[in-house]
């Protein structure tokens, strides 16, 4: 894969920050650079096709309606789903998970029920599941994390009992870029009867996904992570369990019929997706996973695994780098790291300078930095774009930064 030809087809990375230094942008653990592909599409149906989905019978809504299926169609075989019927549009991984804390708890949990996370977790996956603790009274068990940023294995084993209903867990740390060995734990939960919720927000850009190869029960992640739009994002969830569980929310869409006595709720997914959907979104979307499938994940991890590689050696030339997260092998296009005693705001700030992107903070992880001792990080994150001389930009910039303390 060439990298920078695939620059091309992303507009915004010919941008000169500061009008003075081109764009060197690492930040797409938080959200990615579109394509052109993408934002051809959407912009086409809004000139071209625009029109409410569903039911309608004039031309345009029937187009728009076949295009927002084509597109469920398109995430379906992006992540292996059995039937579109699996296939739930929401707003992003974080609609997706307090959908299933919300309506699984509500089916399947009472006081004193538990649900297996981990300390590696984002936010996301920690708070949807307190707010159904706050409703209902169910605990949280957390697998613990080894110093090097890998789940105690035999510590998530320890935790299942007769209480417990469901694992969420994240399938890479957003901070430390562990790839965790989700298979495994799909496979010890069901040993136990338990479902599994993934989190694939970070995993879905960099790896190929199969939900049956998989066999979790469910499986979230967001647009704006694979170069898709924001505002959409997918829970895929294994048709047996959508169906026993209740809706999310009421409105158009999700019904079959209402009467002030009773109502009835439509087919799958529908059942989940009330109001409006956005439609053009889901077109970016299948344009986005469509991009991605043309470029494959063979060339797009063979080349990310040595971005990351050749990053973990050049920060590694930076006196007073420290690193966090497992070894290379286990490690994700994610690098959170800290340099001597500068405070990673100030690293993060002085580099936007230099016109380098990385984030800076607890990256919406508090527990882990809790774990870790740290307040926060920086964080550089690849995408399929990045380059070396990205890289050697960031280990330029970092020298400077770190020669001004
Ligand atoms: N889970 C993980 C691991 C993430 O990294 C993120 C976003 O950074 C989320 C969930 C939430 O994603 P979104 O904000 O797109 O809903």
């Amino acid at each position: 894969m060439q990298a920078m030809q695939v620059k091309n087809d992303f507009p915004i990375l010919q941008k000169v920050i500061y009008e003075r230094y081109p764009l060197v942008y690492l930040d797409n653990a938080a959200t990615t650079q579109k394509p052109r592909q993408v934002v051809e599409a959407m912009t086409e149906e809004y000139y071209n096709v625009n029109a409410n989905v569903h039911r309608g019978v004039h031309f345009l809504s029937q187009q728009a309606t076949e295009l927002h299926e084509a597109s469920r169609e398109t995430v379906r075989h992006f992540l292996n789903a059995r039937s579109t019927t699996e296939i739930v549009f929401t707003r992003g991984t974080t609609e997706s998970i307090n959908l299933v804390a919300s309506c699984f708890g509500q089916a399947f949990m009472k006081e004193g029920d538990e649900v297996i996370l981990s300390e590696m977790e984002h936010h996301s996956n920690i708070v949807s599941w307190q707010l159904l603790q706050a409703r209902q009274g169910i605990r949280l068990r957390v697998i613990p994390i080894t110093d090097d940023g890998r789940l105690c294995m035999d510590d998530f084993e320890k935790l299942f009992n007769e209480r417990t209903k469901i694992v969420s867990i994240t399938h890479v740390s957003n901070v430390l870029g562990t790839v965790n060995p989700v298979k495994d734990i799909i496979r010890i939960a069901h040993e136990h009867g338990v479902p599994v919720l993934i989190d694939g927000a970070q995993s879905t850009p960099h790896m190929p996904i199969d939900v049956q190869a998989l066999d979790c029960d469910f499986f979230a992640f967001s647009g704006h992570k694979i170069y898709g739009p924001t505002g959409i994002g997918v829970l895929y969830g294994k048709e047996k369990w959508l169906d026993s569980i209740p809706p999310y929310m009421g409105g158009g869409e999700m019904i079959k019929n209402v009467s002030f006595e009773k109502t009835t709720f439509n087919e799958l997914p529908y059942k989940f997706e009330a109001g409006t959907p956005d439609y053009v979104a889901s077109t970016g979307l299948a344009k986005a996973l469509d991009y991605v499938s043309s470029i494959g994940f063979d060339a797009i991890q063979a080349h990310e695994k040595d971005l990351t590689a050749y990053a973990m050696q050049r920060l590694m030339e930076v006196e007073g780098m420290k690193i966090y997260g497992p070894h290379l092998e286990e490690h994700d296009a994610v690098i959170s790291f800290q340099v001597g005693n500068i405070h990673h705001l100030d690293m993060g700030t002085l580099l936007d300078r230099l016109g380098i992107a990385v984030r800076t903070g607890h990256h919406c992880a508090e527990p882990l930095m809790r774990r870790l001792g740290i307040e926060g990080t920086c964080r550089a994150s690849f995408a399929l774009y990045n380059t070396r001389q990205d890289i050697d930009a960031l280990v330029d910039g970092i020298r400077r930064v770190s020669q001004m303390f």
